[in-house]
C-alpha cells in the first residue's frame, strides 16, 4: 500500500512509478492512497477500497489467509498523522464482534468481493456494467453476475488525467482510473463489459479501456418519442444477448429470463420499499444511509442478507421512535447525476445543514425502481421496454424526467430541490435550465451545484446549502 499526501504532487509522481515497478517486477498488487487530513478518521471511499484489496490479496494467495491483525497494521497508522481517530478497516467482515448494519454497509465491498471470488472459483463468471440502462436480467439469465464497476473515488481522477482531458466529468475519469490502475477488482475478475453510448465522454473513453476484455456497447436511441426508437433499443438489447450467449458461452432462455425478471422485480422492490421511511413526515434512514444501500452486486444471497437487515433496522428505529433526522428538518429531493459513497458531500452537507434527503431522483436514488418488467409477453421486450423508459438527459427530449419529479413532490413533499451536476456533463448541465423551471413553477427553493469529486468547494458549498435551508424554512 502506497500512500501519498493529498497536493503533494512528488509523492504522487514517485508513488506511480514505484507502483509500477512493484507490480511488473514482482507481480504484486499495488493499491495507492491519497491520504487527506484525517481528523474523523478514514474516509468511506477510502475504507472500502481498502477492504476491496485486503480481499483481492486474500484471493491471491490460495493456502494463506492473512489474519485481522496482520492486515490492519499500518494503513491506519500512516493516515492519523494529524492525531485524528483511525480505526483498523474492516478487512475481515466475517470475524470479530457482529456489526450494526450501517456500519457493516461501510465495508460491505469487502464481502461482495469475497463473495465474488468465491462464486468466481465455483465457475459464475462476472460481467461488469456501469449504466442503469444495462439490463441485469440479461446478465442473470446468461448465470452471470452483473457487477456495479467502481467510479466513485477522487483519487481515481488523477491518474486518469494523464490520458483524458482535465475538463471531463469526474464520474467518467474515475472509472477510467480505476481501470488504468488496475485497483477495480471486480473490473479485473470481469469476463466480459457491458458499456453504453449515453454521453460522449463515456463512449469514447470505452474505447480506451476495450482492449481489456470482450465489451458491448449498448447504444441508445437519442429520440425516445419516436414511434421507431424502441424498435432500435430492441434491437441493441437482442445483440447484447447474442452477445452474451456468445462471449460467456451459454444460452439465454425464456424460462430463464423470466426467472431473472422475477428476481430482479423482487429486488426493485425490496429497494423500493425502503422509502417508506423517509415518506412519511418521520423520517428513519438518512440520504447517506439510502447510498450505503446501493450493493454493486444484484440479486445475490449476500445483497438479500444486507436488505433484510437494514429493513429489519428501520422497523426498529420506528418501533422506537428513533428518527434519523430531527423533527422540523427541510425535507430535500435530491436530483441530477449519479453518486455514490465517497463523492457523496451534497448529501451529507444537507444532512450536517439541518436538512433530511428524503429522495433522489437519480439512477443512485429511486429512478431506476418505479417501474418493474411487465410479467407477460415476450420476456426479452418486456427486459428491453422497462429500460427503455428510464430517463436521462441523454435523451432529447426527456419529459419522462419531470412526469416523475411531479410524482415524487407529490409523494415525499420536499421544501426544497438541489440538482446535482458533475462538473462537464454537458446533458445534465443544460437540462437543469429545464429543473429550475419546473421547481419555480413547483414554488419550490432550488439550488444547482455544479461540481467535481474534489473537496475544494465544501465550505462555499456548505454556505450555499445552508442558505437554502434557510429559505426552505421562510
Ligand atoms: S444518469 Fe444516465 S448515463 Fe448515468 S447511469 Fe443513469 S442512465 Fe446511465
Ligand atoms: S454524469 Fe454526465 S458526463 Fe458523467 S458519465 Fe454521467 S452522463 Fe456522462
Amino acid at each position: 500500500v502506497l500512500v501519498a499526501f493529498f497536493g503533494a504532487s512528488h509523492c504522487a509522481w514517485e508513488g506511480r512509478i514505484i507502483a509500477e515497478e512493484v507490480r511488473a517486477r514482482l507481480d504484486l498488487p499495488v493499491l495507492t492512497i491519497n491520504a487527506r487530513s484525517a481528523r474523523h478518521g478514514l474516509d468511506l471511499g477510502t475504507r472500502g477500497r481498502l477492504s476491496a484489496f485486503v480481499e483481492l490479496v486474500r484471493s491471491r494467495r490460495a493456502g494463506r489467509v492473512l489474519s485481522a491483525a496482520e492486515l490492519a497494521v499500518e494503513v491506519p497508522m500512516a493516515l492519523a498523522e494529524d492525531g485524528g481517530e483511525a480505526g483498523p478497516p474492516g478487512c475481515c467482515p466475517n470475524s470479530g464482534p457482529k456489526l450494526a448494519i450501517f456500519e457493516r454497509l461501510r465495508d460491505s465491498v469487502a464481502e461482495e468481493l469475497a463473495f465474488a471470488e468465491q462464486a468466481r472459483k465455483q465457475g459464475t463468471k462476472l460481467v461488469g456494467i456501469y449504466c442503469e440502462y444495462t439490463p441485469r436480467e440479461l446478465v442473470l439469465a446468461a448465470g452471470a453476475l452483473p457487477v456495479c464497476l467502481c467510479g466513485y473515488t477522487p483519487e481515481m481522477v488523477s491518474p486518469a488525467e494523464e490520458d483524458l482531458p482535465a475538463n471531463l466529468c469526474p464520474l467518467i475519469k474515475s472509472s477510467y482510473g480505476y481501470i488504468k490502475e488496475r485497483a477495480c477488482p471486480f473490473f479485473e475478475s470481469a469476463s466480459a463489459i457491458v458499456a453504453e453510448t449515453t454521453c460522449d465522454g463515456k463512449k469514447k473513453m470505452y474505447e480506451l479501456i476495450a482492449d481489456r476484455h470482450p465489451t458491448f456497447v449498448l447504444e441508445l436511441t437519442q429520440k425516445p418519442l419516436e414511434p421507431r426508437a424502441f424498435q432500435h433499443w430492441l434491437g441493441e438489447v437482442r445483440e447484447l444477448k447474442h452477445f452474451l450467449e456468445k462471449t460467456l458461452g451459454t444460452r439465454i432462455t425464456d424460462a430463464g429470463l423470466r426467472e431473472a425478471i422475477r428476481r430482479m422485480n423482487r429486488r426493485r422492490e425490496l429497494l423500493l420499499g425502503l422509502y417508506e421511511f423517509t415518506r412519511s413526515d418521520d423520517v428513519y434512514l438518512t440520504g447517506v444511509e439510502r447510498l450505503l444501500v446501493n450493493q454493486r452486486i444484484a440479486c445475490t444471497a449476500l445483497e438479500d442478507e444486507l436488505l433484510a437487515a437494514v429493513r429489519a433496522e428501520l422497523l426498529r428505529r420506528r418501533a422506537a421512535g428513533e428518527l434519523a433526522a430531527p423533527r422540523g428538518a427541510v425535507r430535500v429531493l435530491v436530483t441530477g447525476t449519479p453518486m455514490g459513497i465517497g463523492v457523496e458531500k451534497v448529501v451529507r452537507l444537507v444532512e450536517e445543514s439541518g436538512g433530511a434527503v428524503v429522495v433522489q431522483e437519480a439512477c443512485s436514488g429511486i429512478k431506476p425502481l418505479v417501474e418493474n418488467v411487465a410479467g407477460q409477453g415476450d420476456p426479452l421486450e418486456a427486459v428491453a421496454r422497462k429500460y427503455f423508459h428510464l430517463p436521462c438527459p441523454c435523451f432529447t427530449a426527456n419529459p419522462g424526467r419531470f412526469e416523475l419529479l411531479d410524482r415524487l413532490v407529490g409523494e415525499f413533499r420536499p421544501a426544497a430541490v438541489i440538482d446535482l451536476v458533475w462538473m462537464a456533463c454537458h446533458t445534465y448541465n443544460v437540462e437543469s435550465a429545464l429543473v429550475r423551471r419546473w421547481a419555480q413553477r413547483k414554488g419550490l427553493p432550488f439550488l444547482k451545484v455544479e461540481t467535481d469529486y474534489s473537496g475544494s468547494d465544501t465550505a462555499q458549498l456548505r454556505t450555499r446549502i445552508e442558505s437554502l435551508m434557510e429559505m426552505a424554512r421562510k
